[in-house]
């Protein structure tokens, strides 16, 4: 038998990890195309999970988001003007699939 999901932190990110393959999955953004940045995001998001109970965003001061209700809470209300603006949420944990497509060409040069 597994024991997957007995550690709080480890049923945290599988909650996170489910939750950001299914927004992937079914919206309209990509994973920021960075592998080791987006790790630390899904870690952040599962650390906020077990300490305050909700995915609140990583990159921003959880008190003040606290008080946002959940606003801050993963997936932001700004991600999408900033995914508008520069092509990524301000965590890098989601990005448009033309910034996905251009970095991927950048890359390749
Ligand atoms: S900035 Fe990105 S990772 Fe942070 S809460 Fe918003 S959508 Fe989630």
């Amino acid at each position: 038998m597994s024991d997957e999901g007995t550690d709080p932190k480890d049923a945290a990110l599988l909650r996170v990890r489910k939750f950001v393959a299914t927004y992937v999955a079914k919206g309209k953004y990509g994973l920021y195309p960075e592998e080791a940045v987006v790790e630390n995001v899904v870690q952040g998001l599962a650390e906020n999970l077990v300490a305050h109970g909700r995915m609140y965003c990583p990159c921003a001061d959880v008190e003040d988001s606290k008080s946002k209700g959940s606003a801050m809470v993963c997936p932001c209300t700004p991600h999408h003007e900033d995914i508008a603006r520069q092509g990524y949420c301000d965590c890098a944990l989601f990005a448009s699939r033309d910034f996905v497509a251009e970095e991927r060409l950048r890359k390749k040069k």
